[in-house]
């Protein structure tokens, strides 16, 4: 099985050549799922203990499986968030896989988390963070999330001298706040209080300070952190951040800014100022999978303080402890001397995930990021304007960013549900309904630069 032989070779060419076909096929199919017995029937036994050999499984995977996965990279899928990778990106998530890089250590994965540093330096700066901020590439927003608020519990902890009475604590966020907020909550036993949003469902900064002004000192004592969302999943809204950061600064509070969507938005120069406030965060998030044209999974995770990450978050043992001494001997961060990205997050054995990231960065330059995400802005922008203009749809947020909710005027959920499932049915497209204040509407989000406005016409034209 480890040692390069005649089927190895043959079976190397299959493969490079189905990732390359794959890479490049214009236009991608929709493709869309099968229950489970239809694949056992068009499957037959996959595990077996003689193998079905390389070629045979690969079919399977051809004919079968792939056909069965929904491509997030159809221009007119536009459900949940889609992820539209570079092709330089994507190649270069073969080679991370091909390089055997562990990506926890800088003892053992120097050159690639230099990389991916690289990559969080030009994020944090997007952001405007401080030059001692960093952190580390996890699998996504929900496990960025996690993390940085186990950081910012931990913190609370230490503010009170590492108080053992200080053991379930509080969450303040938004009624618009990603359910991964709510998630981490309950793996950390936190309580979670919400702040009514406004109509569009943005959290602004006088809301939040009622809310605080409304808890009892035993709450307030409670208060761990504060979640601000930077481009809310459902509808592209982004939370007042400097109002948060205000209130936070005021009563000590850890600001966590998830911007897991609509952090990306930060290197479009259109909308840059409706992140104003985001330099004051104590942790922030985004995820490259989202908008930032990388593949699945990667979520940017930085600390204003990374020290405050690595103290809640190192694992020691008598076995890794040789990975933290070179920390000790260099004193701290500064020449990422000893950068464990395993330091700063709930996990330890990593693959390299920003790898791909990095790669696109570095061939395109963060002049074409600017304006691939422009041109998604854009199309949505003018996508909002052709709802405007409709007889039979009409626009239920103003977008702010990428994401555009509207309704089918006179439409009932069956109705949008039936269309939904005849639109994947036929390969044309994927757009599943949402729920705005109780009504089922449609969302669709932009972050594909090769999703055009004729595609959002198309919609249109197809719910008429
Ligand atoms: C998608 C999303 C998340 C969760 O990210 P995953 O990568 O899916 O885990 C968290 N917060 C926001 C605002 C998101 O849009």
């Amino acid at each position: 099985m480890h040692r390069h032989d005649a089927r190895t070779e043959q079976l190397t060419e299959a493969i490079v050549q189905y990732a390359v076909d794959r890479i490049r096929m214009d236009p991608v199919p929709l493709d869309g799922p099968r229950t489970p017995a239809e694949l056992a029937a068009a499957c037959g036994p996959t595990i077996t203990p003689e193998g079905l050999g390389g070629p045979a499984a690969l079919d399977l995977f051809a004919e079968v499986l792939a056909p069965a996965c929904i491509s997030v990279d159809h221009p007119r899928y536009l459900s949940f968030v889609p992820c539209a990778a570079t092709e330089a990106a994507v190649l270069f998530d073969l080679v991370v896989g091909a390089s055997s890089v562990y990506g926890g250590s800088w003892m053992e994965g120097a050159g690639a988390v230099y990389a991916e540093n690289e990559a969080l330096r030009w994020i944090a700066d997007l952001a405007g963070l401080p030059p001692g901020a960093g952190g580390a590439f996890v699998s996504g927003g929900t496990a960025g999330n996690l993390s940085a608020l186990l950081a910012a519990r931990w913190h609370w902890r230490e503010a009170a001298g590492g108080a053992h009475d200080r053991t379930r604590g509080l969450i303040v966020t938004s009624a618009g706040a990603h359910s991964s907020v709510a998630q981490a909550a309950r793996a950390m036993d936190a309580d979670v209080v919400r702040v009514a949003a406004e109509p569009s469902g943005r959290m602004v900064g006088d809301a939040l300070r009622a809310t605080l002004d409304g808890l009892d000192d035993a709450d307030r004592a409670r208060l761990l952190a504060i979640v601000a969302t930077a481009g809310t999943t459902n509808a592209g809204v982004v939370d007042d951040l400097a109002g948060a950061a205000d209130a936070a600064g005021a009563i000590g509070c850890w600001l966590h800014v998830d911007g897991a969507y609509g952090g990306a938005a930060l290197a479009a120069p259109s909308v840059r100022h409706r992140f104003v406030g985001i330099e004051r965060a104590d942790s922030f998030i985004v995820d490259p999978h989202k908008w930032l044209f990388a593949p699945f999974d990667s979520c940017a995770l930085l600390y204003r303080d990374p020290d405050v990450g690595r103290a809640a978050h190192t694992q020691h043992a008598e076995y890794l402890d040789v990975l933290h001494d070179t920390h000790d001997q260099a004193g701290g961060p500064a020449g990422h001397v000893d950068w464990n990205p395993s330091d700063f997050a709930h996990h330890l054995t990593r693959r390299a995930r920003g790898l791909p990231f990095w790669f696109s960065l570095a061939t395109h330059g963060t002049q074409a990021y600017s304006e691939a995400i422009e041109t998604t802005l854009a199309v949505a922008h003018a996508g909002a304007d052709l709802i405007r203009a409709s007889e039979h749809c009409e626009l239920v947020v103003e977008p702010e960013l990428s994401v555009v909710v509207f309704r089918r005027r006179g439409w009932a959920p069956e109705q949008y549900q039936a269309w939904t499932d005849r639109m994947l049915a036929s390969g044309e497209a994927f757009v599943v309904p949402t729920a705005w204040e109780g009504e089922t509407v449609l969302r669709i989000c932009v972050v594909n630069p090769l999703t055009t406005v004729a595609d959002v016409q198309f919609l249109l034209d197809s719910l008429a």
